[in-house]
C-alpha cells in the first residue's frame, strides 16, 4: 500500500529540484563555468574577438586562470558583450554585468538574466 505513496513523493521531490534548478539559473548571472551560454572574448594583442560556449571555455581554460586566446595564445583576452542592436563589443559593467543598455549605441539590451544589476 506504501508504494505509490513513495513514487509519488519522489516526483514531487524531482519537480522541486527542476523548479529550483530553473529559478536558479534565470536568476543569476550567467558566469561561463556553470551557464550554457556562449561567452565572448576580446584578445587586446592580436585584436581578435572570438566566442566560446560553456564547453569550449572548460577545455580551453582547464586549469588555467586565464583564457588563452584561439588566434595567438595571448594571456590578457577579456570578456566582452555583444549588442544586438548595432552589433558592436562592449566590456562588462562590472564581474559578469551585461547592463540594461548598450553603452556604444545606448539602445535597451534585451533581458538576458544577466542584465541585472544585482539587488532588484
Ligand atoms: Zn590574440
Ligand atoms: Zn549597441
Amino acid at each position: 500500500m506504501g508504494k505509490p505513496i513513495k513514487i509519488g513523493i519522489v516526483v514531487v521531490c524531482l519537480a522541486a529540484a527542476v523548479f529550483l534548478l530553473a529559478r536558479h539559473f534565470g536568476k543569476s548571472a550567467p558566469a561561463p563555468e556553470e551557464g550554457w551560454q556562449a561567452t565572448i572574448w576580446h584578445c587586446p594583442d592580436c585584436n581578435t574577438t572570438f566566442e566560446l560556449t560553456a564547453a569550449e571555455y572548460k577545455s580551453r581554460v582547464g586549469t588555467l586562470s586565464y583564457v588563452p586566446c584561439v588566434s595567438c595564445e595571448g594571456v590578457d583576452a577579456e570578456e566582452v558583450y555583444k549588442c544586438p542592436n548595432c552589433n558592436g563589443y562592449y566590456p562588462p559593467l562590472g564581474h559578469g554585468l551585461r547592463g540594461t543598455h548598450c553603452p556604444l549605441c545606448k539602445e535597451e539590451l534585451p533581458n538576458l538574466g544577466a542584465s541585472r544589476l544585482g539587488g532588484g
